[in-house]
Formats: C-alpha cells, structure tokens, sequence
C-alpha cells in the first residue's frame, strides 16, 4: 500500500512537470491566425482622411442608371493609368451586382453610409458571368462602410454597393488598368469609355436629363465591350447575402498601387509634367 502510494506521488509530479512544461512551451508558439488579423488592422489604407482629385479644368459629368452623378477625371503616367470619378450616390440607389476583368477598383466612401458587397469566388471569364447556366451564382459579403474607409475590390469578383442611408451621399471610385487589359483610347482599363458609351452625358448640374431605358439597358448589354460582366436583377449573379466575410476576403489590399496612384495625382496638382490628367 506505501508503494502504490509512492508511485502514485511520482505521477502526479511527473504530470504537473509535463504539464508546466506545455504551458510554457506553447505560449512560445506563434500565432499566425491573430497575427494576420492584426496585420490588416494596422494596413494603411483602412481610411485615408483625403483621397486627392487630380486639378482638371470642367471634369466630365455623367449620369449613371440609378441617378448616380459621375464627375470623372482619368490620369496616366507612363504605363500607369487610372480613371477616378467622385460621386454622388443617391438614397437607397447603387449599381447591381457586376464583375470588373480589365481593372481592379478602390471605394473610398467620405461618410461611410454605404453598404459595399463582394463575393470570395473569382469569375475570370468574361464569356461565363456568374449565373446559373454559366459559372454560377454566388455568395455576396457585405460591408457597413466607416467614414473615410477604403475597401479594394480587385478583378473577377462580383461587386456592387448600395446607399442604405436617407439622403444622397459622396463615393470616390478609383479604376486602375489592369496589366491584363486590351488597349482602350483613354488608356485605363476601357472603364470611362464605357461611362461614355452607356451614361447620359451632363450639361447642366441643376437640371438632370431623365434616365432612358435604352440607357439602362445598354449599361447591361454593352459592359461585356469594356470587360464588365453586369446584372441586370439583383439575384442574377447573387445566391446569397452574408455579413461575415472570410478572413482573406476582409484583407484584401492592393496599397502598392494605391500609392502609385495617389502619388501620380498629387504630383499632376504641383505641375509635373510625366502625368497627364484630363
Ligand atoms: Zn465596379
């Protein structure tokens, strides 16, 4: 009985020494997990308190399909070109659900109040959108903007907004051409032309032309002319709606480019001759 005992003793000493020992030895441990989340709350654009518009005497105005006024400027520096378009966005207004192949696109949203949506899955053929009888539909994950926040939103995933506030509300959208794209006359991944195409065309800020159904309807059919795959109902590429985006998809970030970009125009507003903004 006195040596059961013993032992008995010896292993529970034994126990708590391997146990002390995993204590320690696991907090020693990285956590990649936490460490990446962390990461990308400290990522540098997750607001910027001023997005800089490039200098350009009477930017062009178009009206969008959803009463979206568009006040463009586009900008290239060498290989680099992007077209920028500060915007006002009607209450509860915002385009449908749609798929970029030739750019990739930044949300800066001034007063938060917009409801931005991204799927995780990537549609990277223009020729198969993301409805049921082609790639299929998807999941869109949505994000309640800040004031001041920037949200990426690159090629081939399906993106879209909508304004969930009362009253009209400012949304800055940044184009970059993507390496990717055919040759397009104002040299930014084809997304101003095709604004230019499908828009109704602004001359004067107090009296807005009506939106035609042929204008709504070319925005659809036309879109796939400047690499865009665009839905015409909101259900077309969408199968469901979450508020829980995974982990890769909420750090999504593209500052290399946004920095390119932000550079390029400050250095256009201080009379360097290598950009040219219009
Ligand atoms: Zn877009």
């Amino acid at each position: 009985m006195k040596k059961y005992f013993k032992w008995l003793i010896s292993l529970i000493i034994a126990f708590t020494a391997i146990l002390a020992f995993s204590i320690v030895f696991i907090s020693f441990l990285p956590l990649p997990q936490l460490e990446s989340v962390e990461a990308a709350e400290v990522s540098k654009f997750k607001t910027l308190d001023n997005f800089p518009t490039p200098k350009i005497e009477n930017p062009e105005l178009i009206l969008g399909p959803a009463g979206e006024i568009f006040e463009f400027s586009t900008c290239n520096r060498g290989d680099l070109g992007f077209t920028i378009a500060n915007a006002q966005i009607p209450a509860g207004a915002g385009p449908l659900p749609h798929i970029h192949h030739y750019t990739n696109e930044w949300f800066w949203t001034p007063e938060g109040n917009l409801e931005l949506f991204q799927s995780a899955s990537e549609y990277p053929d223009l020729n198969k959108p993301a409805t049921n009888d082609q790639a299929g539909r998807t999941t869109l994950y949505t994000v309640d903007t800040s004031p001041n926040q920037v949200v990426y939103s690159p090629k081939y995933h399906v993106h879209g907004f909508v304004n969930t506030s009362n009253k009209t509300r400012p949304l800055t959208f940044v184009w970059i051409k993507d390496q990717t794209s055919p040759t397009y006359p104002l040299n930014d991944g084809g997304i101003r032309e095709y604004f230019q195409e499908v828009g109704i065309p602004i001359k004067n800020i107090e009296k807005l032309p009506p939106i035609t159904d042929e204008s709504k309807k070319k925005f659809v059919t036309l879109a796939p002319k400047y690499g865009i795959n665009q839905s015409n109902y909101f259900l077309k590429y969408a199968s469901a709606v979450s508020g829980q985006p995974p982990v890769a998809l909420a750090n999504l970030t593209n500052d290399q480019d946004l920095t390119r970009i932000i550079d390029a125009i400050n250095a256009y507003n201080q009379g360097d001759q290598s950009v040219k903004c219009f």
